[in-house]
């Protein structure tokens, strides 16, 4: 992997500084001054009109507990946790953090960093054994979140003089540049946002003095001073630059009283929308290769967006459409039940988790919360706000489900007009019920049975089967059955820093049960082989040929240079059926070499799926030569079982839909199941049953595979009846298709 020369002498002038920088930085912190200006403005803001920020309201609050009543008994029970310094955060587990907090300890490791100039520190071991992201997570301040809205829920003066006292405490504890929470420009960032999220939710609270806001505001002016020296823009650009831009845009857009609040939105903004443009593939994908990546980004820009949408601030068209483009993808990619299925790196970034979640997996992995803020906030900027200029933002709105905490937390009238809305389009009319009856389309949220629509919308009426060229994501759907693949590059302008080697893998959601997942990251520095594993090709559902890595893993943990070529053969939508056939020549390299082709034949009348693997030779001297193949499928954590007899495998759930995989036709590999892992989310893993199917094949070869959902228990011979069924209907139906060549 090289670096584009156009970006190299960036590059190099960025370690130069660094260099100097660390040898030039002051050996001891400075305390923080507080200015009389910065005291004014403390003493306005609780009355400022303008700039405006989103309303804060008590009102606003109730109006989110009356339509989601377990969400204010879930934040009051964060809020608590949070009063007795109890955390849980990327995997640790409750822990109690006493009565003062420490800033600076990875607390899951215990491993503390002194308080030197960011330019000094050591972030990573090459052993591992330390975790940066665990203090940097405490100091994104997404805690601060629920003191702030449990203060709005109660007006319990506790939890705004928690807040205050956290806020104040961490100045103290961490003077400017000094110590690990000035050494990521993204966590500082994204700190300063969730700051003004916190504050401005307890600013009529009587903990919120001038001289607190005082303090808040001089700190808020040090994040902004900090992240326009230090913008993470050397090679790739990542993430990590649009949230530097994301916390320029919002300091500079709300405090234009500041010396350098200009410069910060001029900045923050015009670059954000270009990066978006660079950052983004037409398509509308983050260009990370990874579906969590692409909701941080995603979130990051709608919720600028909706900044620049309340203070009449112009997006230019580009960005937006690319906006809307991005909240389409999301909309294609949600499976089911619910998740959405997790391709490339998962550290579970967020910027500002509004909405809470019984459940922290089901938090990390629902990504609806922006179908539902995107169409509020791409409609409002459309100007249309009462209705659906663009149709797809209808769909949004229903697929979105009941995820709408997030969107009443920017615009809670709308909202709550929006999702009244959604559900009289989704509520079927009970029969007998007449039109002036009352329906109870939710707990607590009863409709006029004549505002319910005759015939519901549901999901999969507004979702369908859609394929995203440019990125190499295609998601096969029909009603509750979904298969997701991947067929695309490393991403990063081929860097691949958050990719894995996961070409030609799949997810696969039946009957809203996800059966086969993509394993997921589990940790990123601490421990480098279990970052290995976890980004293999052995982690991914694919074939995998020799052992060998589809892309040879370096030694750096943030790189996955993209050798292998990957090419779009077919992908076809139609009523009954949708096939995807894509290839990749990462095995070329070995002796023997191999290209592998995979079709994904998904029959929708009879909802199943045929998966058909050949193996070419790469070049002519290998024709006829032998080589060891697996076919990996990792499963959810499931109960699975080897049935030998059918040399398969398929889940036994006991309620509920089930899964089997059988081979069809000559099939010269044999059926395995072993224990692996899955990390539902960062610093989590749970064993799960791996199913995989190993032997040795002559170039070339095919294989066939039956992917069968079956809405209860799976009977393995009607399955292989289905399947050859099907696979005589796929010959039949890409015969002609196929005539014409490859
Ligand atoms: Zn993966």
């Amino acid at each position: 992997m090289t670096i584009p020369s156009r970006d190299l002498p960036r590059v190099v002038w960025r370690r130069i500084l660094r260099e100097l920088r660390a040898r030039t930085a002051p050996r001891t912190p400075r305390r923080i001054e507080i200015g009389a200006s910065v005291q004014e403005i403390a003493a306005q803001l609780p009355e400022r009109e303008a700039p405006r920020f989103f309303a804060m309201l008590p009102e606003h609050a109730a109006l989110i507990a009356q339509f989601f009543p377990a969400a204010r008994a879930q934040t009051l029970d964060e809020a608590e946790a949070i009063l007795a310094h109890r955390f849980d955060l990327l995997g640790s587990g409750p822990v109690e953090m006493g009565e003062r907090i420490d800033w600076h300890t990875d607390f899951k490791h215990d491993h503390t960093w002194p308080l030197e100039h960011h330019t000094r520190l050591t972030l990573t071991a090459p052993g591992g054994g330390f975790d940066v992201k665990v203090p940097w997570e405490l100091s994104r301040f997404h805690h601060g979140l629920r003191l702030g809205q449990a203060y709005l829920y109660t007006l319990d003066e506790r939890y705004a003089r928690e807040l205050v006292a956290q806020i104040t405490d961490w100045v103290e504890a961490n003077p400017v540049e000094f110590g690990v929470n000035w050494a990521g420009p993204m966590d500082v960032a994204i700190r300063a946002v969730n700051w003004v999220w916190a504050v401005f939710m307890i600013l009529h609270s009587e903990a919120a003095t001038p001289d607190f806001l005082a303090l808040w505001l001089t700190s808020l002016r040090e994040h902004g001073d900090y992240l326009i020296k230090n913008l993470e823009d050397g090679w790739p650009r990542t993430n990590h630059l649009i949230a530097n831009l994301v916390g320029l845009a919002y300091l500079g857009i709300l405090f234009p009283e500041f010396p350098q609040a200009a410069r910060w939105r001029e900045v923050g903004l015009g670059r954000l929308w270009q990066e978006l443009e660079r950052q983004v593939n037409p398509d509308g994908m983050d260009y990370e290769a990874s579906t969590s990546y692409h909701r941080l980004v995603t979130e990051m820009a709608l919720s600028v967006a909706a900044l620049c949408a309340i203070n009449e601030i112009d997006v230019p068209g580009p960005a937006l459409a690319r906006l809307s483009a991005m909240v389409d993808v999301i909309a294609a990619y949600m499976q089911p039940d619910g998740t959405a299925p997790v391709i490339g790196d998962a550290d579970d970034g967020r910027l500002h988790p509004l909405s809470v979640h019984p459940d922290p997996t089901c938090a990390v992995l629902d990504h609806r919360h922006l179908l539902a803020l995107g169409s509020l906030v791409l409609e409002r900027e459309a100007g249309d706000w009462a209705g659906y200029a663009d149709p797809r933002r209808r769909g949004w709105a229903i697929a979105a489900g009941d995820e709408w905490q997030d969107a009443f937390w920017f615009f809670s009238q709308d909202a709550a007009a929006r999702f009244v809305d959604t559900l009289a389009q989704t509520t079927p009319r009970p029969p007998d019920c007449p039109a002036d009856g009352w329906v109870e389309a939710r707990p607590g949220v009863r409709l006029r049975a004549s505002a319910l629509s005759p015939r519901p919308i549901s999901r999969a009426d507004v979702s369908e089967s859609r394929g995203f060229e440019a990125s190499g994501l295609y998601v096969l759907r029909h009603g509750d059955c979904q298969l997701t693949l991947v067929a695309g590059g490393v991403g990063q302008d081929g860097a691949g820093g958050h990719a894995h080697n996961d070409t030609l893998s799949f997810t696969l959601c039946a009957y809203r049960r996800t059966f086969l997942v993509d394993p997921g990251t589990y940790v990123y520095t601490s421990q480098p082989a279990a970052r290995n594993l976890f980004r293999a090709t052995a982690s991914h559902n694919t074939l995998q040929v020799s052992g060998a890595e589809i892309n040879p893993l370096p030694a750096e943990l943030f790189r996955l240079p993209g050798e292998a070529q990957v090419t779009l053969h077919r992908w076809i939508v139609q009523p009954t059926f949708d096939l995807v056939d894509a290839s990749h020549n990462g095995y070329a390299r070995l002796e023997p070499g191999a290209i592998h082709r995979r079709q994904v034949w998904f029959d929708k009348q009879h909802s199943l799926w045929l998966l058909h693997d050949h193996l070419e030779p790469a070049d002519a001297g290998d024709e006829g030569r032998e080589v060891a193949v697996t076919l990996w499928f990792h499963f959810a954590p499931l109960f699975a079982r080897l049935d030998a007899a059918h040399n398969a495998v398929r889940t036994e759930e006991i309620d509920g839909p089930n899964l089997a995989l059988l081979p069809l036709g000559r099939f010269p590999l044999q059926a395995d199941l072993v224990s692996g892992w899955v990390s539902p989310r960062y610093g989590v893993r749970r064993q799960a049953p791996v199913a995989k199917f190993t032997g040795r094949v002559k170039l070339p070869a095919d294989l066939v595979l039956l992917l069968y959902p079956q809405p209860g228990e799976v009977d393995l011979d009607a399955a292989r009846a289905a399947g050859r069924e099907a696979l005589a209907r796929m010959r039949q139906t890409l015969t002609p298709i196929y005539r014409g060549g490859d």
